[in-house]
Formats: C-alpha cells, sequence, structure tokens
C-alpha cells in the first residue's frame, strides 16, 4: 500500500507520498541529536511556553485538524474535534506541571545530602498507530519534550498527513528546529533506526507483532521501551449495577472511534439476573446508531480505517458465528454497504454487531476485536465474571458496574489490567496514568508516571 491518504468512507486515493531515502533518514536523524545538544539546555519555562504555543494551535486550528483526521482514518469528525481538544489539554497539562514533576525528589540516607535528579535521555523514537492519530503522538511528545528530550515519530503509513501537520504545529508553536521530527517510512526501516547509538529510546503504541518486533531489536541494543498493545478489556455487570447507567455507558464504550479504540469494551460480562435485560437494551441502542459519513454530524459510526481491518473483524466475527454464536444485531458484512448512499458503498463500513451465547473456543476468547462489535457472555457470579475477564492474555482497562461496596474491592484487586474503571468507562486522562499489563504492554504514558519514563532518574549522593 506504501504511504498514503486514501479515505476510508468512499475508498479514494487523496494523496500518495514517497518514503524518505536512508540519506533524508540520516539527515533528520543528525539534525535530532543537534537538536538535543542545544534543545537540553533550555529553561522549563520556555519550553513551558512552547507547549502553551501548540495547545494554542490545536484549539484554534481543531476544525481543520479534525477533517484530516476524519479523512484519512474515517473517525466521525466530531470525535476527531474533541481529539484536537484533549490534544491541546496534554499539551497544557504538562506545560503547567513538568516543573513540579521534574524538581529533585529529597532521599534520606547516610548522605548529607541525597536526591534524585531528572535528566532527559535524547533521541527518542515513537511508532504510533492511526486510530487515535493526534492523541497517540500527543500523549507522548508533551511529557517527552518538556522533559528536554526530542522526538523522530514514526507514524502509521495510512496518515502521513496528519503525522506532518503534527510535525508542523511544534515548528510553528516556536520548538527549535530538530526537536520534534516526522519521518516518512515503512516499518522494515525501525530496527535500523533502533540500532542507530543516537537512539536512545523507544515507544510503540499498536498491535501486539509490531510492539514484540520493536521490542525485540531494542532489547538487542540494550534501549529502553514502552509498549501500549491492544486490549479486549471486559465490561462486568453484576446484579446490582445500575442497568440505564451501563447500558447508556456501553455502547458508546464500544463504539467510540467506530469500534477501534485499544480501551474499547469489547466483551461484556453479564450476571444471570440481569443479561437477558442488558443484552435487549443493548441490542435496542446498537440498532438506533446512524452508520454513514464521517464528516456528517448525524453519523454515529463511519468506516474502518482500512479493507484489511474490516476483513479481519469479519473473519473473527464469522468464526464466531459458525461456531454455534447468534448474531442479536448485525454480523452480515454487507448488510452496512447496501444501506449507504451510493458514494460510500467502497468505503470500510462493518455493520454494529452484538454477539451472544457465543462458544469457548472461539477468537473471541484471546483475540482484540477491532471494530464495531460487542461480544457477551453470561456469568452466574462475581467469581466467574472474574475468572473469565482475566482469561485472555491481554489486560489493558477493566470496567465493572455495581453498586455493592464489598464487589468493588474484589474487582479492584482481582481483576489483571493496567485500570479499573468502577461504574464508569475506561478512558485516557492526561492526569492519571495510562497502560496494560500482561500482552497489552508495559510503561505508563501520563500522568506524573508518564514523564518519568524517558528520563535519567540520577541517584545524587553528596557526603
Ligand atoms: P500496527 O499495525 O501495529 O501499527 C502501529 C504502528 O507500528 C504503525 O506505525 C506501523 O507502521 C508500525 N509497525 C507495524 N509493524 C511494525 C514492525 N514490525 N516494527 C516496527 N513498527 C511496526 O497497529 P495498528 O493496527 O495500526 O493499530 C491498532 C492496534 O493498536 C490495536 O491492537 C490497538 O489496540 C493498539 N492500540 C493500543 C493503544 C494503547 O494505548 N494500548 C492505543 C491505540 C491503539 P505501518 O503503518 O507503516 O505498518
Amino acid at each position: 500500500m506504501g504511504i498514503a491518504s486514501i479515505n476510508p468512507a468512499t475508498g479514494e486515493k487523496i494523496k500518495g507520498f514517497e518514503a524518505l531515502t536512508d540519506a533524508a533518514v540520516a539527515a533528520k536523524l543528525n539534525l535530532a541529536q543537534q537538536g538535543f545538544e542545544r534543545y537540553r539546555q533550555t529553561s522549563l519555562s520556555e519550553r513551558a511556553r512552547w507547549m502553551q504555543a501548540a495547545a494554542q494551535i490545536l484549539e484554534d486550528k481543531q476544525e481543520s485538524y479534525g477533517r484530516l483526521m476524519t479523512l484519512e482514518m474515517g473517525k466521525t469528525l466530531a470525535a476527531a474535534i474533541a481529539e484536537a481538544q484533549k490534544c491541546a489539554w496534554v499539551c497544557r497539562y504538562y506545560a503547567e506541571h513538568a516543573a513540579d514533576f521534574l524538581s529533585d525528589t529529597p532521599a534520606a540516607t547516610d548522605a548529607s545530602q541525597s536526591f534524585i535528579r531528572y535528566q532527559p535521555l535524547g533521541v527518542l523514537l515513537a511508532v504510533m498507530p492511526w486510530n487515535f492519530p493526534f492523541w497517540q503522538v500527543f500523549r507522548f511528545a508533551a511529557p517527552s519534550l518538556m522533559a528536554g528530550n526530542v522526538a523522530l515519530l514514526k507514524h502509521a503509513s495510512n496518515v502521513p498527513q496528519c503525522a506532518l501537520a503534527i510535525e508542523e504545529i511544534f515548528q510553528q508553536a516556536g520548538f527549535p528546529d530538530g526537536v520534534f521530527q516526522t519521518l516518512l517510512i515503512g516499518a522494515d526501516k525501525v530496527a535500523n533506526l533502533i540500532a542507530d547509538d543516537r537512539i536512545k529510546a523507544a515507544t510503540l503504541t499498536g498491535s501486539e507483532a509490531a510492539g514484540s518486533s520493536l521490542a525485540a531489536a531494542a532489547g538487542e541494543q540494550i534501549k529502553k521501551t514502552v509498549l501500549e498493545l491492544g486490549g479486549s478489556d471486559p465490561f462486568i455487570v453484576l446484579e446490582s449495577a445500575d442497568l440505564d447507567a451501563a447500558v447508556a455507558t456501553a455502547v458508546t464504550a464500544r463504539m467510540l472511534n467506530n469500534g477501534q479504540s485499544c480501551i474499547a469494551a469489547k466483551r461484556f460480562i453479564l450476571a444471570d439476573a440481569i443479561a437477558d435485560e442488558f443484552q435487549q437494551r443493548l441490542k435496542e441502542k446498537i440498532l438506533a446508531l446512524k452508520v454513514g459519513d464521517p464528516m456528517d454530524n448525524a453519523t454515529d459510526i463511519g468506516p474502518l480505517a482500512t479493507p484489511d481491518i474490516l476483513h479481519e473483524l469479519d473473519q473473527q466475527v464469522q468464526a464466531c458465528l459458525e461456531t454455534g454464536a447468534k448474531a442479536l444485531v448485525g454480523g452480515k458484512p454487507n448488510q452496512a454497504q447496501a444501506q449507504l448512499p451510493e458514494n460510500l458503498r467502497q468505503g470500510n463500513f462493518y455493520p454494529p454487531t452484538l454477539l451472544t451465547d457465543i462458544p469457548p473456543g472461539t477468537p473471541a476468547d484471546t483475540e482484540e476485536f477491532f471494530g464495531p462489535v460487542a461480544l457477551a457472555f453470561q456469568v452466574p457470579n462475581i467469581d466467574a465474571a472474574i475468572k473469565l475477564a482475566n482469561s485472555t492474555p491481554l489486560g489493558l482497562g477493566a470496567s465493572a458496574w455495581t453498586t455493592n461496596p464489598a464487589e468493588h474491592d474484589r474487582l479492584i484487586n482481582e481483576l489483571e489490567a493496567g485500570a479499573v474503571f468502577i461504574n464508569g468507562m475506561v478512558k485516557s486522562d492526561p492526569r492519571i496514568p495510562f497502560g496494560g499489563v500482561k500482552r497489552s504492554g508495559y510503561g505508563r504514558e501520563l500522568g506524573v508516571q508518564g514523564i518519568h519514563e524517558f528520563v535519567n532518574l540520577k541517584t545524587i549522593w553528596i557526603k
């Protein structure tokens, strides 16, 4: 496919890009290294001023950045504009808090004075996915740049215009040359980059396969990595739950971003006592969703980002149906297209789907379903709910609904996930750390923890 913008709603190729030559990549690496030598000397207040300027640009141009995201990857325009606003928030958050997060931390020892000092590592490589094409980049870049590092971005090959727009935002905000650069390159160039001495650490948000490959290359070079990978998050609803709130949240938690979010609720684990009612009410809400042109404000669900994602999702759904699962809604791949206007018939639309009665042994047990497909399971009690929730290899987030405080404690303590949200949907927020356990990855972004991932925590001991 190469590096190209292809409108997922129409299949139309908007613009193709030549990958950078090796010589051009080398020049950018040089600029990054030279940029770091100067940038590390800048004060936190200068960096904060540039970061605030980046936030302002994002806010001022939220509509045009929103259109760009929608054009390249198909999320609804309203969601894309909200994403630009959230990026401004994370820039402002770290502009305001970095000085506090990076101030020396005293430690009492046998020294007359001992403390921890936080220093930048240098050039960081960020390999990013298309699903939140601005947010994923900004939530890495805002803390990393505030800490004095410089960044090279290898973005997903289907969002090159977003990648270039982000580079331009940091330039226009006033960050010095070489502090943030986009590399239009294929994934096959990443391992060589990691091997370059000038790159000190790397982060990847994306699939398990990509994460594993980047971490292997970095491991060989003894370089630090942070991995934010997939999720098959449970959404547990127990007998005492507020069903109105749970059902209303369930549909958003699953269908957000056309179903393509790592922390989307993917497996609905329902106590027997409320399962039938919950499924019926979820079915009604799903039937009411409008699939269509993501630029149209009335649309709830746009296309999937690429034909491959649609194909893979459909294979997973059909595998469940073939072994006896029932489609309470959707499940037929061509159903969505048939109801669309002519100009959208070549788009990657998948009908919002609710699968129930899923037997063991299907992809629903272990795989992430990256699209608007809800998987419902019934369990007799909280023990079975926790056991099923923990039965996947992934461990990103978990949402659980119950008004019983004793159950809250059990869910908080026993769910294997990087985050547990009680009576709410899992979300990312600059103020709290974000990341997974098990095959969902390691390390944390956001919060104070996020800015400490890519620094040298230097121990200082003075007699
Ligand atoms: P992907 O195929 O892994 O792509 C992500 C990025 O990795 C792209 O820039 C891609 O480049 C690059 N890449 C692919 N293979 C690589 C390799 N072998 N070595 C180095 N880089 C490689 O993932 P995706 O399908 O675009 O994104 C969806 C996945 O991301 C889902 O699993 C989702 O759950 C996960 N995700 C996780 C989080 C989180 O915070 N945990 C957030 C969002 C998404 P090319 O585009 O050039 O192939």
